[in-house]
């Protein structure tokens, strides 16, 4: 019943080197905002992890209000580690946030001091862990001046509850404010996480200039557009998929409107040897500013899927061309 990872794991991943810091990344991640709530497979939950880990995937990204219920993916993660991963704590990148709805009141939500430090406290309990390798502010707070959110991740990683911060969904003039505060207090941001794919490209327009030009890595979320940009739609909805969950961010409806572009978007992938999912995942991974790819999975088939998008991530100015035609039709 003891997990033993994979001894070969460290062959099957390349590591990004995360904007100017010390610190290496997989080129995949894995995310845990579905798929390891309480209302999950636990046992399905635990092999996402360790088939993961067992094909190089070093960091899992996680937040306060992972679920449904918030806060049970941070709980199972703890169990998970407890179970399975106790040998393997430093080999792992493990990252949480707040900055969204967490609890009732008036401390439980967006950035002052008050919420971020109870809710890393909270954090870090569920998981049953000393410290987050990295923490996130997850999405900006307009109303709390900046300075009291990144003099509070200042002091989460002068505290050694974290060991570098980060930031997600800021947009490139905050963001670039907020790098200038992190610098001056000696604890430099090192990643920003914001979503990007094939069909939602807004980093393009100066936040990925920004990035690379100030040393700040990048990870980037929902890559697949939540399970669009795979195969699995274009012949129906599967009953397992997220779409047929009605889930409140993916929907029949979105996928029936984007449906042209996915079937469009798969022939070139198959023209590139590829599937839609893993040419949507080197497609980002063909900047050298991003550091890593941030997927999600319900099934551990769709990890070692996705996984192979790293074997090819050049792209022809003929094939860029044909994506972006059919992207922005
Ligand atoms: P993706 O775009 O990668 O979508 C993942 C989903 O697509 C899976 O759960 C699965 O859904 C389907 N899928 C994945 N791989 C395949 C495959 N190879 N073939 C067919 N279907 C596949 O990412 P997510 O939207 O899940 O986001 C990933 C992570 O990003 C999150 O877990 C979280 O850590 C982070 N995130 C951060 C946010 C932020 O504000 N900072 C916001 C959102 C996400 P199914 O099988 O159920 O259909």
């Amino acid at each position: 019943n003891n997990y033993v990872a994979d001894e070969n794991r460290y062959k099957k991943m390349n590591y990004r080197r995360t904007g100017n810091s010390g610190l290496l990344l997989p080129e995949i991640s894995l995310g845990l905002w579905h798929n390891f709530g309480d209302v999950d497979d636990f046992k399905n939950s635990r092999n996402l992890l360790k088939c993961a880990f067992d094909n190089g995937i070093t960091h899992f990204d996680l937040a306060n209000n992972y679920g449904p219920s918030p806060g049970s993916a941070e709980k199972n993660f703890g169990k998970i580690l407890k179970k399975d991963f106790k040998n393997y704590r430093d080999e792992l990148v493990i990252s949480s946030k707040a900055g969204y709805d967490m609890w009732e009141g008036p401390y439980g939500d967006f950035g002052s001091k008050k919420y971020l430090i109870a809710s890393l406290n909270q954090s870090l309990k569920r998981m049953g862990l000393d410290y987050v390798d990295i923490f996130y502010h997850h999405r900006p707070d307009y109303d709390t001046p900046l300075e009291e959110t990144m003099g509070t991740l200042d002091l989460m990683v002068k505290q050694g509850k974290a060991l570098y911060v980060g930031l997600s969904n800021y947009l490139p003039e905050e963001a670039e404010k907020a790098f200038k505060i992190l610098r001056n207090l000696g604890t430099p941001c090192l990643i920003h996480q914001p979503r990007y794919s094939l069909f939602d490209r807004w980093v393009e327009n100066g936040l990925l200039d920004l990035l690379g030009n100030s040393g700040v890595g990048a990870i980037c979320f929902s890559p697949l557009a939540q399970g669009m940009l795979t195969n699995k739609y274009i012949k129906g909805l599967p009953k397992d998929s997220r779409a047929a969950k009605d889930s409140p961010f993916l929907n029949r409806d979105k996928v029936m409107e984007m449906l042209p572009k996915i079937t469009a978007l798969n022939e070139i992938a198959k023209s590139r040897n590829q599937n839609l999912a893993q040419m949507a995942i080197s497609w980002i991974l063909k900047d050298d500013r991003i550091t890593s790819v941030l997927i999600g999975a319900s099934k551990t088939e769709q990890i070692l899927d996705s996984i192979k998008a790293i074997e090819n991530t050049k792209f022809t100015d003929d094939d860029l061309a044909k994506i972006n035609k059919i992207a922005n039709s």
